[in-house]
Order: structure tokens, then C-alpha cells, then sequence
């Protein structure tokens, strides 16, 4: 199938001051030097507590941050040295949908105009199909014509993701970022979504880069998982692999809490100035070394962890 995404060492850090009235400035390493790629048509799971950076990581492959270091291949194009011209034509091949439909849909636009628009804009259809393809988009995202008048206030928070979800779909994407989709939604709603979710895989055959807290959730929609941990990625590969036998401490944690035994904590990006194991502070089976060096990701191409 070949490599849609390839993503090396990508880094991003912030400076924040460490008190509302302070002059001195944190670093925190929101994203400390990543690398994964993505095949055709496979659906990557990135999971990871509160503050891991995974919203920071697919922000700066979506160009929607500048990364400070790092490498970004999509289709043999070096993302971060595209002309604006190449990224202009690349977004209607990378959409995103995220956590909070009734945020990212404009209030005042009708279901109609919100599919619509980025048909025109990107020159997808012309105007007499124009119709005919928002009908089609409502159909895969399993809504009915009864939707085209409505506003994002005139319905449930199920049916505005599957709307922001059309809207994703309509450029017919290469590439779908799903920042925590289904977070916002009832229980009872959250099953239909990722339904949803796997007919588009099944059906349009597109690449996914699917985020959650919730290994649960990623481990049912993804062909491989990362496991992100204060910026770095602690575990990797594929999904059996990692859910059945997670290596590293931090992952074996993350399932206990999926099963209900455990409460997640929240994490914070790194400060710059700890060079150890990010795990080091709260892991059970952290040793002397881990205090002073950072394991490096190994294992074989399956199945990748970074613990001593
Ligand atoms: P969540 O599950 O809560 O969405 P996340 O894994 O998506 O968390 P990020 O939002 O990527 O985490 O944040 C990673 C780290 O970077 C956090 O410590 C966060 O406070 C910090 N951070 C993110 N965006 C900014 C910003 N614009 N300015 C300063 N710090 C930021
Ligand atoms: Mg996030």
C-alpha cells in the first residue's frame, strides 16, 4: 500500500511563565521528538493522559503549529518546507475533526452551507452537482434530507459530529485527524460515532490518525497504537500487540485504567530541565538509571518500547 505519513523526531516546545506573576519562564516539551509513520488506508491510535501532547503532535502535522525541529512527510512532500501554494492544495487532502462539534461548526450556518462549502472553495463539484454531492456526503454520514435546513443549535451533539464529519469527508480526503471525536458525547451516542467511524475506514478506505485519553476507545478503531507519555512516545506498534502485551509500565497502567482499576492521572508537558525517563516520577518499576537517562524506543517493527 505504501507510507501516507512519516512523521521524524518532531519536536515542539512552549515557554510559560511559572506563575501568573512571574517573569521567569518553564519550557515544557509539548511534543519531544516523535517519529511514527502511516500507511495507506491504516488507522493510527494515539493515546496518552491529559497533557501527553497528542493535540499538539497532530496540530503541527496538520501545519495548524510550526513544529520547532522535525520532519514531516505526506505523499512525498516535506510538509515543513512546502510552498503555500503546495499546503493550500494539501489541506483538502488532510481534514480534521475535534473533540467538540458545537465549537467547530459555525452557529450560523445551515447543514447545507457547512457541506457546501468546502466543495466550492476547494473547486470539488460544480454548481449544478453541488446539491446532488451535499445529499451524497449526508447519506455516508448517515443523516437524512431533513438536515440540510438546520442549524448546529436544532440538533443533538451525535448529529452535529456526523456533520463535522461530512465536512471532513467532502474534500475526499487522504488523511482524517479525529482529536478526541467522540469525547463530548453521551455514552449512549459514542458506540453510533465510532460505528461511524469504521464504515468510513471500511468504505473510503481512508487513513486515520484517531486520539483519545481512552485506550479503549483507540484500540477498537486502530490498526496500530502509539502511546504518548509528557511529550514522548513511550510504547508502539501494532494493536494486538500493544493492548494484549503492553511492555512498558506507563501502558500497563493506561489498560488497568481502561478496565476500571485505576484513576488516570493529568500530566503536564515535560520541563526542560529533566533528563530522565518521563515515567521516572511515578513508575513502580523505575531503577537508578532511569533517573539520569532517557530509554530510547526498541523492539522489533511490530512492537517498540522505550524502558530500560
Ligand atoms: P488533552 O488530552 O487534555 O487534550 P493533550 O495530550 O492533547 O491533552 P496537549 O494539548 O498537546 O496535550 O498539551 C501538551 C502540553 O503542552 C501540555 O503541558 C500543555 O499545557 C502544553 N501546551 C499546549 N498548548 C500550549 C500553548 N498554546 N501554550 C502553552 N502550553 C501549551
Ligand atoms: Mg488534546
Amino acid at each position: 500500500m505504501g507510507t501516507l505519513l512519516s512523521v521524524s523526531e518532531l519536536k515542539k516546545t512552549y515557554e510559560v511563565r511559572k506563575t501568573v506573576f512571574s517573569i521567569k519562564k518553564d519550557i515544557i516539551r509539548a511534543v519531544d521528538g516523535v517519529s511514527f509513520a502511516l500507511e495507506k488506508g491504516k488507522t493510527l491510535g494515539i493515546v496518552g493522559e491529559s497533557g501527553s501532547g497528542k493535540s499538539t503532535l497532530v496540530r503541527c502535522i496538520l501545519l495548524l503549529e510550526r513544529p520547532d525541529s522535525g520532519k514531516i512527510m505526506f505523499n512525498n512532500t516535506n510538509l515543513l518546507e512546502a510552498s503555500h501554494a503546495v499546503v493550500k492544495d494539501l489541506r483538502r487532502d488532510m481534514q480534521i475533526i475535534f473533540q467538540d462539534p458545537y465549537s467547530s461548526l459555525n452557529p450560523r450556518k445551515r447543514v447545507f452551507d457547512t457541506l457546501a462549502e468546502p466543495l466550492l472553495f476547494h473547486e470539488i463539484v460544480e454548481k449544478k452537482d453541488l446539491a446532488g454531492k451535499v445529499m451524497e456526503i449526508l447519506h455516508n454520514v448517515g443523516l437524512d434530507e431533513d438536515f440540510l435546513k438546520k442549524y448546529p443549535h436544532e440538533m443533538s451533539g451525535g448529529q452535529r459530529q456526523r456533520v463535522a464529519i461530512g465536512r471532513a469527508l467532502a474534500t475526499g480526503p487522504q488523511l482524517i485527524v479525529a482529536d478526541e471525536p467522540i469525547s463530548s458525547l453521551d455514552v449512549s451516542i459514542q458506540a453510533q460515532i465510532i460505528n461511524l467511524f469504521l464504515d468510513i475506514r471500511e468504505g473510503l478506505g481512508i487513513s486515520m490518525l484517531f486520539v483519545s485519553h481512552d485506550l479503549n476507545i483507540v484500540r477498537f478503531v486502530s490498526d496500530d497504537i502509539i502511546v504518548m507519555y509528557q511529550g514522548k512516545v513511550v510504547e508502539m506498534g501494532a494493536r494486538d500487540e500493544v493492548f494484549f502485551s503492553p511492555l512498558h509500565p506507563y501502558t500497563k497502567m493506561l489498560i488497568n485504567a481502561a478496565k476500571g482499576q485505576y484513576n488516570q492521572s493529568e500530566g503536564n508537558g515535560m520541563l526542560d530541565t529533566f533528563n530522565g525517563c518521563p515515567y521516572y516520577p511515578k513508575c513502580d518499576k523505575r531503577e537508578p538509571a532511569c533517573e539520569h537517562s532517557v530509554p530510547v524506543l526498541t523492539g522489533p517493527e511490530n512492537h517498540k518500547a522505550a524502558c530500560f
